[in-house]
């Protein structure tokens, strides 16, 4: 039995899971929200709530997984925490203001509240570490990219990974024979186009901001219109991060990020629902476009997290019209209800459509398992 404590800590949530790295099985999981209000004011406190609500079943954990955001350019496999790597965390905040400091918070409560298990921290950056340079590179001075650690970095890599991998057994292909997309549509999204198991590209890139539209951020988005504001409009700096970070995307434009919601606003004939709607369909197609040229020809496109496993609407508008590329859905296995990995192409299709449900918690439970087992 290889029980591991999954943490997922953000700004004001902290996600857990208790995950059997061997069965696959979860044995508990939850979220605590709103931290740093009333009832629940720190990490420490939520911690608290996770230990009183997993009881019994913190019992045989042989480790804690921290899902932190950004590894920066040195981490990337999965990482025993000593204070040597919480020191590194500090620096790499300055490369992720948003993101890592709340991982931080994670990490320093749980080490103190479990000080016998090991703590190792999972990096979302680790699964596209060696993008080609082509893609990892941006088009601006070397000096300056070089001396502050700007290229492209890519996110959501504990999910690309899991779910292209779950492509190719879904398949019955090995994972060096198939060309793959992959498209993680939560809050957050992005897309990968992965090349025999290895990434060659990723739409997000230093930070979570770039590519796809998604819930709060903006993705792609011209530079000038940053300093633009900031010249112009006056905007300071932190005003315009916020605004593309936590006032953009789906939000920004139609004032709905939950996809339920933006889809019940369309019908009642909501303009601003339908553009939001249009802008994230429109930039999602982009994507897909531009990967199958990437890759040349793509074998299996797959659709996960809240928005891809759920949304039937969004998959069929990503990918209509597409049959001259050979991508067709089926229409009726793509309206079908399931939890399962499932094809929902159809027969005629040369590219294979997948809807496969991500498992990050179990991911990350299964590095930490296999770190663990090296160690001993
Ligand atoms: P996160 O990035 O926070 O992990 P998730 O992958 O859980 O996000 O995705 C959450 C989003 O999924 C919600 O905001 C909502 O837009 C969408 N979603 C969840 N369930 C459904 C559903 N049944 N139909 C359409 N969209 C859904």
């Amino acid at each position: 039995m290889s029980r591991v404590l999954v943490v997922n800590s953000g700004s004001s949530s902290l996600k857990y899971a208790v995950v059997d790295a061997d069965s696959g099985d979860t044995m508990a999981d939850g979220i605590v929200e709103r931290i740093g209000e009333g009832e629940i004011p720190d990490h420490a406190a939520a911690l608290q709530v996770v230990f009183d609500e997993l009881a019994d079943d913190m019992a045989g954990l042989v480790a804690v997984g921290h899902r932190v955001v950004h590894g920066g350019p040195d981490l990337y496999e999965p990482t025993l925490v000593d204070d040597a790597l919480v020191a590194k965390l500090v620096e790499l905040s300055s490369l992720a203001p948003l993101h890592n400091p709340p991982a931080l918070l994670g990490i320093e409560v749980a080490r103190r509240a479990l000080p016998g298990l090991p703590h190792i921290a999972v990096f979302d950056t680790a699964y596209f570490h060696d993008l080609p340079p082509a893609a990892a590179t941006y088009a601006i001075d070397r000096d300056i990219a070089t001396r502050w650690n700007i290229r492209r970095y890519g996110f959501h890599g504990t999910s690309h990974r899991y779910v292209s991998e779950r492509a190719a057994v879904f398949l019955g292909a090995p994972l060096d024979s198939v060309r793959q997309i992959v498209l993680h549509l939560g809050n957050g999204a992005s897309a990968s186009a992965i090349d025999g198991g290895r990434p060659v590209d990723t739409s997000m890139g230093l930070t979570p901001m770039e590519g796809l539209v998604m819930g709060t951020r903006s993705g792609d988005i011209d530079p000038g219109v940053i300093t633009y504001l900031w010249r112009t409009a006056k905007m300071s700096v932190e005003d315009i991060e916020s605004m593309l970070n936590r006032r953009a995307g789906m939000l920004g434009l139609g004032g709905e990020i939950d996809f339920r919601v933006v889809r019940e606003r369309i019908e009642s004939g909501d303009a601003s629902a339908q553009l939001a709607y249009d802008v994230y369909i429109h930039r999602l197609r982009k994507y897909i476009g531009a990967y199958l040229a990437v890759l040349g020809s793509v074998d299996v496109i797959t659709f996960t997290a809240g928005v891809g496993e759920n949304d039937t609407v969004v998959r069929r508008d990503a990918l209509s019209g597409m049959s001259a590329l050979g991508i067709e859905l089926d229409e009726q296995l793509n309206v079908e209800p399931s939890k399962a990995a499932r094809r929902i192409s159809a027969v005629s299709s040369r590219t294979t459509v997948l809807v496969i449900p991500t498992d990050e918690e179990l991911a990350i439970a299964r590095a930490c398992a296999r770190l663990v087992s090296e160690l001993r």
